[in-house]
């Protein structure tokens, strides 16, 4: 899944002699990870570091098993071509798990991006008394016979989190996990360092982290789990609010005075452009609301799927103008729990008004499909402890300055 020469994001500069390791070796890594196999000279070249700094960092990461020797390139010239190095997939790898309303995912990916195991099981109950020991069994179960060192666990819920009034409404939340820090709860029963997060927050990091929209460093990802939610990257990172619900677009009025919403509004555009939404449409039209037996089913050849699809992308077109206007992103990923054929049939039955994004210079379009397929939470998930370990962070360091494109006038 990696994307290799990726130039397109500005490389974090490393800092030289006697200042921040840590964030050094976070620069190696990353630049390394996107670039695939790379010689010395041209990692300290790229990072701005001594060709020292490089060597002292490469024996590091090298004695941890994290990156490899990857040969010689071929002789040009005299003497011996220099060495390459590249990631080492077997050096470490990550689990990430989504908890949805009945089911729990859980992907192993290793240091490289790539999905090791994957395992779905059913569950009736998800409350934390009966979801936490689940949990902890499908960690041991996928950790087993994984070479490396496990780097941490990244385990997505839907949102919102924490807010009053708000949270645990609905059929699309989790009951009982309000209030529980399930991070710290997870990592005493885990032994290893977990990462919660929401799902579309989620999506959005391994979409830049494992996808192949690894040339994204300003964008959106619509993500629909039970729900329906918002994942905004800019500059290469999350972008997560005061308290860490950015993006949650569920609960914005997309049809004043529509369906009523147990949030206590009318018209969400979740009620819309949700999976729940279509189980509702199932069960109204007297069958069994189990999105399974609509599986194989060509998107129109299902007359209340149909339906469902012209529905969602009319309550959604309108909120990806506006978010178009308010981010100004490169483009919008749809991503999540669906059928890849649905994603597409809900793209092309969207009518996207004017927005900043209109513009004939575009070399991409302005809403496509996410990369990390139906297991899209799950391998986000697993991106979040690796994100934290690799990115640099950048608010810590200077970095060139994000490249922009020109914005023209909205024709
Ligand atoms: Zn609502």
């Amino acid at each position: 899944m990696l994307t290799p020469k990726d130039t397109s994001r500005p490389t974090p500069r490393g800092k030289n002699p006697g200042r921040n390791r840590e964030h050094n070796r976070r620069v190696v890594l990353d630049l390394m990870r996107r670039h695939g196999r790379t010689g010395r000279l041209e990692i300290a070249r790229l990072c701005q570091l001594t060709p020292q700094s490089v060597t002292n960092i490469l024996d590091e990461l090298i004695g941890e098993g994290l990156i490899r020797a990857a040969g010689r390139r071929s002789a040009a010239g005299r003497g011996q071509p220099p060495l390459d190095y590249e990631i080492n997939p077997d050096g470490a790898f990550t689990i990430g798990m989504e908890l949805a309303v009945t089911r729990m995912t859980a992907v192993v990916v290793d240091l490289a991006g790539q999905i090791r195991r994957q395992s779905s099981v059913d569950v009736a109950d998800m409350s934390p008394g009966a979801a936490l020991p689940r949990i902890e069994t499908l960690v041991r179960e996928l950790s087993t016979d994984q070479q490396g060192r496990l780097m941490g666990i990244g385990v997505v819920m839907p949102g919102p989190f924490e807010i009053e009034g708000f949270s645990s409404v609905g059929p699309t939340t989790l009951p009982g996990w309000a209030g529980l820090d399930a991070a710290a709860e997870l990592t005493a029963r885990l032994g290893a360092p977990v990462v919660v997060e929401n799902d579309a927050n989620a999506v959005a990091i391994g979409e830049t982290l494992l996808g192949d929209h690894l040339h994204l460093s300003q964008f959106g990802v619509i993500y629909f789990g039970t729900g329906i939610g918002l994942g905004v990257i800019s500059s290469g990172a999350l972008m997560r609010g005061a308290y860490g619900n950015a993006g949650e677009i569920g609960h914005v009025v997309a049809a004043p005075g529509g369906r009523p919403c147990p949030c206590g509004q009318n018209g969400c555009l979740e009620r819309y452009a949700s999976t729940h939404a279509l189980r509702e449409s199932l069960l109204a039209a007297g069958r069994s609301g189990d999105l399974a037996e609509l599986d194989t089913a060509h998107p129109d050849a299902d007359p209340v799927l149909s339906a469902w699809l012209d529905e969602a992308a009319a309550h959604l077109g309108p909120v990806i103008s506006i978010l178009e206007n308010v981010l100004d992103p490169q483009t919008i990923v749809l991503a999540g729990g669906l059928a890849p054929d649905w994603l597409d049939a809900i793209i092309s039955r969207l009518r996207l008004g004017t927005s900043v994004s209109r513009r004939s210079d575009r070399t991409l379009p302005r809403v496509m499909r996410g990369q990390s397929g139906v297991f899209a939470a799950a391998i986000g998930a697993a991106a979040l402890p690796m994100h934290d370990a690799i990115t640099p962070r950048l608010e810590l360091s200077e970095v060139s300055p994000p490249r922009t494109e020109p914005t023209e006038p909205p024709r």
